[in-house]
């Protein structure tokens, strides 16, 4: 068991609860996770040190960014 292990119950991106249910030490079955879809651009935003650790809230799962996005760079091809 690590000491300073990061917390797993809060949103890696917006720090809300995340409301994961493995974290909770209920079973994963009763996860909003295995009934909502979760954005890949959210898990995309992941810190890296973040990822396969703690769960990302549904609001932040969600397909809106709750935050203004920096438009992708667009380069046209030649
Ligand atoms: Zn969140």
């Amino acid at each position: 068991m690590p000491t300073a292990a990061p917390t797993t119950t809060h949103c890696p991106l917006c720090g809300q609860s995340n409301g994961c249910a493995v974290a909770a030490g209920l079973p994963a079955q009763q996860c909003w996770c295995m009934h909502e879809s979760v954005s890949r651009d959210a898990l995309a935003r992941l810190p890296a040190e973040a990822r396969g650790r703690a769960c990302i809230c549904p609001l932040c799962a969600r397909e809106e960014p709750a935050a203004p996005q920096a438009p992708a760079p667009v380069v046209p091809n030649p």
